[in-house]
Order: structure tokens, then C-alpha cells, then sequence
């Protein structure tokens, strides 16, 4: 049985008020949902702590911050600016690649299609569903990171291995008025209290609507 997930997404959607927001949230609000510089902290951000996404992307940013200036620079600066990110490397190599392909391919702008997305370098349905809610204004897509398939897991939403299974299974049991909303809030939440290891099921305002699906060890806090 599916437990439904919308009584879940108003309580955690109200509890997340308090907290700080995902750092390419941030970075979104404080560029006016640049498209450019959201794929590019995107890019950065996997599997990466938010306070290191934060202070690469601030560093990369203010040496370059349109795919003009970025794809002018040496893979190496690219390399010293975002460090310490993980795969700081592959992902210098990415960036720079992905801003060639934005000048040559799609005249210097970001495209706003998921096909298109995905031919830039580097980028996966994550970054491209990302991308097209918080810059373009997309209501007709989730975007799944590693936060939002565990937890979508553990409550029962859905039984998938991937996070590309998971995407496709939420788009059969999340009513599509919560599309949008489901990174920010899942995201929110893994960082604060669904956690990866020792989740807070003790502080969890939804622990009653939640079958706890695969965890085996919580936090005592
Ligand atoms: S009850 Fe535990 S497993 Fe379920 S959402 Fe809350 S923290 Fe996660």
C-alpha cells in the first residue's frame, strides 16, 4: 500500500520554515533564478556538503559567472576555484565542456528543454529537472537527488533502487500541484532530520504518518 503523501508534504513543507534553505535554492534567489549560474551549483553540488557548494560556487562566480567568461577559463582554474568540491576535477572538465556547448550549440543561453539539457556535458535528469523548475518555471517536473530517493523510500511513497526509477514512480503518487516542491522539501528534510545514517525519527513531525521502510538505526536525539 502507498501511503499518501500529500498530509506528509504540508507538514514537512510547514516545518522546513525554520530552516536554512539547500545552497542551489539559494544560490537561485540570490541570482533571480539565473539559469546558468543554478546549473553550474548544480554541477557542483553532488555529493557535496552545501557549505562547500556554497563557498566553490561564490569563488567560481565572481571569476565567472556567463558560459562566455566561464569556457574562457584554463580547466585548471577551474580546477583551483572549486576545490575542495568532490570529483572536483571531472566536474572542472564539465563546466568548462557544458559552457562551449551552451556559446556553440544554443547561442549562449541555457536551453529550457529536458532533451537539450541533457546533451550538456555533465548533466543528468537531477541538474536538468533542477534547472527547469527553479529557472524556468517548470510545475511538470521533480527533480530526485539522493535525499529525495531515500526518503520518498522510507516513507513508502515508492519501492525503487535508483534515483531515476524513483523519479518516474513520484510522478504516479504525488498529486502534480506538489511537483515543484518536493526537491526543496525532501532536501530540506534529509539535511535536517531524515538524515542518511541516524535519522531524528524521535523529532520527526511525520514519524506517525511514516513506515521507516529500511531504517534500521535512528538518532537518539
Ligand atoms: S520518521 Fe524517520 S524515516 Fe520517517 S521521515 Fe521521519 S526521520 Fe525519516
Amino acid at each position: 500500500m502507498v501511503i499518501d503523501p500529500v498530509p506528509v508534504l504540508k507538514k514537512i513543507g510547514h516545518a522546513i520554515r525554520s530552516m536554512e534553505e539547500p545552497a542551489v535554492e539559494k544560490i537561485a534567489e540570490e541570482t533571480h533564478d539565473d539559469p546558468f549560474r543554478v546549473l553550474i551549483a548544480t554541477l557542483l553540488s553532488a555529493q557535496t556538503k552545501d557549505a562547500v557548494t556554497a563557498e566553490a560556487s561564490a569563488r567560481l562566480f565572481k571569476v565567472a559567472h556567463t558560459p562566455k567568461t566561464m569556457a574562457a577559463l584554463p580547466v585548471s582554474r577551474i580546477e583551483k576555484l572549486i576545490y575542495p568540491v568532490s570529483f572536483y576535477r571531472n566536474k572542472a572538465r564539465h563546466a568548462k565542456q557544458a559552457c562551449r556547448q551552451i556559446l556553440d550549440d544554443f547561442g549562449g543561453v541555457v536551453p529550457d528543454t529536458m532533451d537539450e539539457l541533457l546533451t550538456l556535458a555533465g548533466v543528468g535528469r537531477k541538474t536538468a529537472n533542477l534547472v527547469l523548475i527553479l529557472s524556468h518555471a517548470s510545475k511538470s517536473n521533480i527533480c530526485v537527488d539522493t535525499h529525495v530517493h531515500r526518503i520518498s523510500n522510507r516513507l513508502g511513497w515508492v519501492t525503487t533502487r535508483t534515483p531515476d526509477e524513483t523519479e518516474h514512480a513520484l510522478y504516479k503518487v504525488v498529486p502534480k500541484r506538489w511537483w515543484p516542491d518536493v526537491n526543496l522539501y525532501l532536501v530540506t528534510w534529509g539535511q535536517n532530520v531524515c538524515k542518511p545514517v541516524y535519522p531524528r525519527c524521535r523529532a520527526c513531525v511525520v514519524s506517525s504518518l511514516c513506515p521507516r521502510r529500511g531504517v534500521t538505526k535512528e538518532s537518539r536525539a
